[in-house]
């Protein structure tokens, strides 16, 4: 049986029970449906998309206020009566919640996903909070006591007022939302959802816009959670601020965390078991201790140390690993039509690409670069080397858009492109690959190259959640795939980057600056951690792109490769270029002697 095969027998299984389960279970069974649907956003913003939130309980009350006040406020009756059937008055409070979570959410992500490390977090719990006690203070929203009275949920006039005939709907509505994201992740957007959670740096320079990705993210999670309240709301049919305390929101997080933050299904497992577990424990402690109390917190918090300890990830892939002996994997999907890609047509061979004039940076006291100037052409091969610290990486994140030089400019086939982020740099034909190698570990090769062509797909969201973008996304994997075999990794290119040696990696990180289709290649150290060979093979590779009209600027330390595979090479030293030439003049520079071997006369090839 396969995974697919078993997922659905276990939803026609259950369907098929539900009608016959005890009315207590077909209760906690609608509230784990609600639990998963928050928890799910979760993952997607904290186990995927990097970002840690305690405050999702309070975008499950917008969803819960707003359906509320629309559906029992006199004013709201009065602006609706009459006009909107009674039947409809929910659907509409559901529009009312979606579109406040959307516009609280966007503006709360713009203003507070800026921030990083711990600050975030701490913030989202300082949201939740103001949240939680803006509603219990709204005199219109009932205050503490809340609002009763609301109606049930009706679909063409079938009503849904019992969890036994709403939980379809609910698990329905998560199932849904489950396919959506499954395929989202599964998608060029996916890609670079995944990319947010090594930092900026490198998603920029794939050409993703980070900021807004965040924010996107944060907003989608907040809807999920809005939904989520807004079957609450419907089947409590009343609403008041306790179940959106800054408690439940912690406990979200613990349902996501337990069950697999990474992963979609472990919202919906931790979910069931820390509700399973909840009602459990409620009964039992008490007892056991002979006291009443909130007792469960203490047992879920020595759960929390207990799983995080033993599985680091949470329990769903433990769970997938154990399940996979017994299990065919899925079939692969069917071949699809592919799209043609957008193609960059390159600037002919000598045509300058990059221009560094005079670019300087100080950290502090520390002039980490001084008024270095620099051309890229074209066609050729330029070298940057330098003792360590001479500033090389530094220059580089100059002309990337990493970060922006305190004087000079940089210019890009003729723009100028000071304060301009990466992602502009790399729309404008620039590629490149980091010192520090710079992948998703445990994605697979193919999917961390296919990053790198980002910028050559165009279809966003909503459409690569409704599987609308198989054309497309099968063009980007098979340039993908094109670029991994040329870079002579074919046979890898399901395996996870992670799995792979470290010069291999670095290889890999060539192959997804070329899916971008650069004019410009910029390359920190790509030999290093190569073997002889692989080397010959790196150097071959960069003599075919270049003949192909590529410009590619290369810093390394290995003499040999430089010497041989260079057209010119400019040495830095304290941050400032000492020489600029051929190799041949550059190896018999007096400077460049004594920077390297301190006044010695032996050639520099012969040193390396
Ligand atoms: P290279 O790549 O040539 O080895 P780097 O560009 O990494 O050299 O570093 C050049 C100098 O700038 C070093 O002295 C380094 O310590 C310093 N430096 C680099 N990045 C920073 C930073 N973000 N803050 C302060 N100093 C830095
Ligand atoms: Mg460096």
């Amino acid at each position: 049986m396969t995974r697919r095969a078993l997922t659905l027998l276990c939803v026609v299984a259950f369907a098929l029970c539900w009608p016959f389960l005890p009315e207590f279970t077909v209760t906690v069974f609608s509230y784990i449906g609600l639990y998963a649907l928050v928890a799910v956003g979760l993952v997607m913003l904290t186990g995927i998309g990097g970002m840690t939130s305690f405050g999702q309980a309070a975008f499950v009350a917008l969803g819960a206020y707003a359906t509320a006040w629309l559906c029992t406020s006199p004013m709201a009756a009065g602006a609706l009566g009459g006009v909107v059937a009674p039947a409809l008055v929910p659907w509409l409070g559901l529009l009312l919640g979606l579109v406040l979570t959307y516009v609280v959410a966007w503006a709360l992500g713009a203003i507070t996903l800026k921030l990083s490390g711990h600050y975030l977090p701490l913030c989202t719990i300082a949201w939740g909070l103001s949240l939680y006690y803006l509603f219990g203070n709204l005199d219109f929203l009932g205050g503490q006591t809340g609002m009763p009275g609301l109606p049930a949920l009706t679909i063409g006039g079938w009503s849904l007022a019992q969890p036994r005939a709403l939980g379809p709907l609910i698990w329905a509505v998560l199932l849904l939302a489950m396919w959506a994201l499954h395929n989202l992740l599964d998608s060029r957007e996916g890609r670079a959802i995944r990319a947010l959670k090594s930092g900026r740096v490198m998603a920029e320079s794939m050409g993703v816009d980070t900021a807004r990705y965040r924010v996107k993210v944060f907003v989608l999670a907040a809807l999920l959670a809005a939904v989520s309240g807004w079957l609450y709301a419907h089947m409590q049919r009343f609403v008041n601020p306790t179940p959106f305390n800054i408690n439940i929101g912690i406990e979200y997080l613990f349902m996501a965390v337990v069950g697999g933050s990474g992963y979609l299904w472990g919202a919906v497992l931790g979910a069931t078991l820390i509700t399973l577990l909840k009602e459990q424990l409620q009964d039992i402690l008490p007892k056991l201790l002979g006291a009443s109390g909130n007792f469960e917190v203490i047992v879920f918090g020595l759960l929390m140390l207990f799983v995080l300890q033993r599985f680091a990830e949470g329990l769903w892939p433990t769970l997938a690993r154990v399940s996979a002996r017994f299990l065919k994997p899925d079939p692969l999907p069917k071949g699809h039509a592919v799209s043609a890609l957008a193609a960059r047509s390159l600037p002919p061979a000598g045509e300058l690409l990059l221009e560094a004039d005079r670019v300087t940076k100080r950290f502090g006291g520390l002039v980490a670069n001084d008024a270095v100037a620099m051309t890229l052409k074209a066609g050729e091969v330029h070298a940057l080397i330098g003792p360590n610290g001479a500033g090389k990486s530094t220059f580089f994140n100059m002309i990337s858009g990493v970060d922006d030089p305190s004087e000079g400019e940089v210019r890009l086939l003729g723009e100028a492109m000071t304060g301009k982020p990466s992602r502009d740099f790399a729309a404008r034909g620039l590629g490149r690959t980091f010192q520090h190698v710079r992948l998703l570990g445990n994605r697979s090769v193919l999917e961390n190259v296919a990053l790198g062509a980002h910028r050559r797909g165009h279809v966003g969201w909503i459409r690569s959640m409704l599987r609308l973008d198989r054309a497309e996304e099968a063009a980007l994997l098979a340039e993908a795939r094109r670029q991994i075999e040329r870079c002579g990794l074919g046979a890898h290119a399901d395996a996870p980057a992670a799995s792979l040696a470290l010069g291999q990696q670095r290889v890999v990180e060539i192959a997804r600056a070329l899916a971008g289709q650069p004019a410009a290649l910029l390359l920190d150290e790509p030999a290093a951690g190569l073997r002889h060979l692989e080397k010959q093979a790196l150097a071959e590779l960069l003599s075919q792109l270049r003949a192909e009209g590529l410009g590619i600027l290369v810093v390394e330390h290995d003499m040999e490769f430089v010497m041989n595979l260079a057209d010119r090479i400019t040495v830095l030293e304290f941050g400032a270029v000492i020489a600029e030439g051929t190799p041949a003049e550059v190896q018999v520079d007096p400077r460049v002697l004594d920077a390297y071997l301190g006044g010695s006369e032996e050639p520099m090839a012969e040193a390396a």
